[in-house]
């Protein structure tokens, strides 16, 4: 397992499902409220970790709008987008597909919002030159406020040049159904945005179906609770619809009591197309690495597998076909070298 763990720390990866800032680093949080003068519910890291231990949803919802607050200027954007891809660099995370909530952060820094894109783009081109990785970004509408569904379409069809690939859905699931965004997933998709709705995480089965039918979801962000339902598991597997899962960001938020309850494993032997993500990496206290762990200690994956679900996330992901070919060769050859040296 040792010998397992430093594979997993070493190969190629791919992410799909991380949240920006719910990836902001502790430190910079306090940096940042400090210098935007806000007043964040903790002194330290020590403090902050226990303000994002989950009590439940309305309290994780309320730390998310903490964060949003201690964000202020165009430069915090680039600071944290760059810290991002540092974080992946770290990993060897070499493509990621990141959801930022954009009208949330409008709202709250009180700046237009291509000065936002601005700040993350130049973050990202930063670490792109320095540090050779890259990612697209997914905006995403926040379920809890379905008014601002429009604005947050019409900001992601307009940056569809600037790195937005697609159009995400997250919050509360719970209250706020597939069924509510329909029209704006619609006129994303006529606008070439591809769709990536959070679904069957909290809520149970008929919000994939409804994700699937009314939103035409090309991946699930979690899609867990599918287990639920025979006829839907028959249906994603013969379909290969890519489910973005996230194991330590279900344990935290109370879907599933403990990893052996998690239905990874079984999902994954029943043939259904399974990648593996953070989520928020320091709300959850966890990273990619530690995901990939996770599937070693839990879910008995071998070095093989792990393969498999590397190589499924960068064949679910949005890349240009020759791009995705060309880091596909990159990945069979770092896996070819991990083998040898094993
Ligand atoms: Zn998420």
């Amino acid at each position: 397992m040792v010998d397992l763990h430093a594979f997993v720390c070493q190969m190629p990866k791919v992410e799909l499902h991380v949240h920006l800032e719910g990836a902001i680093r502790p430190a910079t949080l306090l940096q940042l409220a400090k210098r935007n003068r806000f007043a964040l519910p903790a002194q330290d890291v020590e403090g902050l970790r226990d303000f994002y231990r989950f009590r439940d949803f309305a309290h994780f919802i309320e730390v998310y709008v903490t964060i949003t607050r201690c964000l202020q200027t165009q430069d915090d954007y680039h600071l944290i987008a760059y810290e991002f891809g540092a974080d992946c660099a770290r990993q060897n995370v070499r493509y990621a597909e990141v959801t930022f909530s954009i009208f949330t952060n409008v709202t709250y820094a009180n700046l237009p919002w291509q000065a936002i894109v601005d700040g993350l783009n130049a973050g990202r081109a930063q670490a792109r030159t320095e540090l050779g990785v890259d990612w697209r970004w997914v905006f995403d509408i926040v379920r809890d406020a379905p008014q601002t569904q429009e604005q947050v379409v019409e900001i992601a069809l307009a940056a569809h040049d600037q790195g937005v690939v697609a159009l995400g859905l997250g919050g509360s699931e719970k209250g706020f159904p597939p069924e509510l965004f329909v029209q704006s997933f619609e006129r994303a998709r006529q606008g070439g945005l591809h769709s990536v709705p959070h679904a069957g995480e909290i809520a149970g089965p008929e919000s994939i179906w409804n994700a699937l039918r009314l939103l035409y979801a090309e991946r699930i962000g979690h899609g867990v609770r599918c287990e639920d339902d025979p006829a839907l598991v028959d249906y994603l597997r013969e379909r290969q619809i890519p489910l973005e899962m996230c194991p330590t960001s279900n344990i935290c938020l109370g879907v599933f009591p403990s990893y052996e309850a998690h239905p990874l494993r079984w999902l994954w032997d029943e043939g259904l197309f399974i990648t593996v993500n953070s989520d928020d990496p320091p709300l959850f206290n966890t990273d990619l690495n530690h995901e990939y762990e996770v599937l070693v200690d839990h879910f008995g994956f071998t070095a093989d597998e792990l393969e498999q679900v590397s190589l499924n996330a960068l064949r679910a992901s949005f890349l240009p076909q020759a791009e995705k070919a060309q880091l596909e060769t990159e990945f069979r050859a770092g896996f070819a070298r991990l083998r040898e040296t094993r």
